[in-house]
């Protein structure tokens, strides 16, 4: 659940992040920008600001804005009938990413692991993301990511979308954000 005030602030500041990294949008697009808090009620430790420029049957385009520290938390995107799944292309644009994948557990990794659902982050492997850099996460792969101190803009594109079916690690997990007014 999120105020509408505090839903509003963060759409600002995360309008601040997107205009800083270059990126052109429209006065439209502005209003579209979501506040997600994943009905963790931790919106500065988990959620993540989202704007959706495209999102057909076969291809989907969307920026994602961490706030400096936000985790975006651990989820996959299961299959669903032929297609296998959402393959996800993040392209770190500003700010640095810490992102997690399944695999050799990375020590000391650089990312503080929300302390609210610590119990329902499993996968360490850290790949650090500075802007310029990709990743490729194949279908059902198990990820999550936080961005630096200085917050983060992500260019992600992707197969169709299909938010609602995700899966996620913490299954206090809502995606759909409660507004309150
Ligand atoms: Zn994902």
């Amino acid at each position: 659940m999120i105020k509408r005030d505090e839903y509003v602030r963060h759409q600002k500041e995360a309008l601040e992040y997107i205009e800083k990294a270059n990126v052109v949008i429209s006065n439209e697009e502005k209003e579209q920008i979501s506040v997600n808090d994943f009905g963790l009620n931790d919106l500065a430790n988990q959620g993540a600001e989202i704007l959706t420029f495209f999102n057909t049957d076969r291809i989907s385009y969307k920026i994602i804005v961490l706030l400096p520290g936000q985790t975006l938390p651990e989820h996959w995107h299961p299959p669903m009938g032929d297609d296998p799944g959402k393959e996800e292309i993040m392209r770190v644009r500003s700010g640095e990413v810490y992102l997690y994948v399944s695999g050799e557990p990375t020590e000391n990794i650089k990312a503080k692991v929300p302390k609210k659902s610590a119990e329902y982050y499993t996968v360490y492997h850290q790949i650090t993301m500075r802007p310029g850099e990709q990743v490729i996460l194949n279908p059902g792969v198990i990820h999550w990511f936080q961005s630096g101190p200085e917050g983060a803009v992500i260019d992600d594109y992707s197969t169709c979308a299909r938010d609602i079916l995700d899966g996620f690690t913490d299954p206090n997990v809502k995606r759909i954000t409660e507004i309150e007014e």
